[in-house]
């Protein structure tokens, strides 16, 4: 039996009805940019995260460049995140005019190291974007710690963790700002790109708001130079039709990572990544460490069994990071975890017995791969 990594129809057949119904007014209105639905769902996605402020934009990576845009960083600073993200973390602080800095993670969450990140600051050191990476926020009491005493401005790569907790608060409310993605396969997803802004700083959104929207300060006033980076009407549409059900999908994909995690239990050469203490995690990934992670990847793959890796390589040895001159062995905790991670099917409609599925394969593989 075929299972797939990620089922988007499940959730689109659910609330087909609520969908055609939010956006057909828009289509016989042709309101298609701004307006209210998307100061409906600014302020909903705020409330849902507890954070004062929220401002929609085009995508997760737009919401990154233009929060340190309106922090003010750019050409000449130094912004510090973590090499086992996704290109964009990257790409945001290369495209805003700063120098990226990387530094190294914990083997046990493959979220970002307080001890490293303290070794990598320099006086040109101006902001660190944790990533919460697979949906589990960064520790970000020990960052937030850290970023003081050095005067940096604390970012939240929050792509993956919408809904996450950490003790009682939310991912949105850990950092001077939080940076969200839409994209359809995020554990709260668009019908296209879409991303978000949170933050309890006002002025730092209206800031935000204003350099995505041509710099516009008023209809007639440019006073900055901006950008076009909306969230259009249709995606604030889809996303206010799904929103209320984040939480019970969050639980759902919880609820299946304590199956697989159960499963994996006797496994000892299964790893599945460690939650920190305090942390409610969101599972937008499940990730394993196996020592063969080529071969259990051709393997599941030839069963019909949806995998993927996140990501191949880490930052610094992507060819587009070539440039910075960092080689193997630069930050050998992320270099280790990328070469031995996959990512098993996870969204919150699987089944046990898909997951049954999934886990009878790879055990099949780990004992076949011991034996030889
Ligand atoms: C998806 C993602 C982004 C980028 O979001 P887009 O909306 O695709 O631009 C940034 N960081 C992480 C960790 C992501 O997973």
């Amino acid at each position: 039996m075929a299972v797939p990594f990620l089922d988007l129809g499940a959730s689109v057949k659910a609330l087909r009805a609520e969908f055609d119904a939010a956006i057909s007014p828009l289509i016989d209105r042709t309101a298609f940019i701004g307006g209210e639905v998307v100061t409906a769902f600014e302020r909903e996605f705020a409330a849902h995260c507890g954070a004062r402020a929220c401002v929609g934009v085009a995508n997760g990576t737009d919401a990154l460049q233009l929060t340190l845009e309106a922090l003010g960083v750019g050409a000449g600073d130094q912004v510090i995140t973590t090499p086992n993200t996704f290109i964009a973390t990257a790409e945001a602080i290369t495209r805003s005019g700063a120098t990226l800095r990387l530094c190294d993670v914990r083997a046990d969450t493959h979220l970002m190291d307080p001890e490293a990140l303290r070794a990598a600051i320099t006086d040109r050191t101006r902001a660190v974007i944790p990533v919460h990476l697979f949906g589990q926020p960064a520790d970000m009491t020990a960052i937030r710690k850290i970023a003081d005493s050095h005067g940096l401005h604390m970012i939240a790569d929050a792509a993956q963790a919408h809904g996450a907790h950490l003790g009682e608060r939310r991912v949105g409310t850990l950092a001077n700002a939080s940076c969200f993605s839409f994209y359809p396969g995020k554990n709260l997803g668009a019908f296209g790109d879409g991303g978000a802004v949170t933050s309890d700083d006002p002025d730092l959104a209206e800031r935000i708001r204003c350099l995505a929207n041509h710099g516009r300060a008023s209809h007639t006033e440019h006073a900055l130079v901006g950008m076009n980076s909306r969230l259009d009407a249709i995606q604030a549409a889809v996303l206010r039709v799904k929103l209320p059900h984040l939480n019970d999908w969050n639980e759902a994909r919880r609820k299946a990572a304590r199956r697989y995690d159960a499963m994996f239990e006797e496994v000892e050469t299964v790893i599945p990544v460690s939650q920190a203490q305090g942390v409610q995690g969101v599972y937008h990934l499940y990730v394993v460490q196996v020592p063969d992670r080529d071969g259990l990847l051709e393997h599941l793959r030839s069963k019909g069994i949806g995998c993927g890796l996140h990501y191949r390589a880490p930052i610094h040895l992507t060819e587009a990071y070539a440039h910075l001159g960092l080689g193997e062995g630069t930050f050998p905790v992320a270099e280790r975890l990328q070469a031995h991670i996959i990512s098993l099917p996870m969204f919150p409609e699987i089944t046990e017995g898909q997951q049954a599925e999934v886990v009878a394969a790879v055990k099949e593989f780990v004992s076949v791969s011991a034996g030889a």
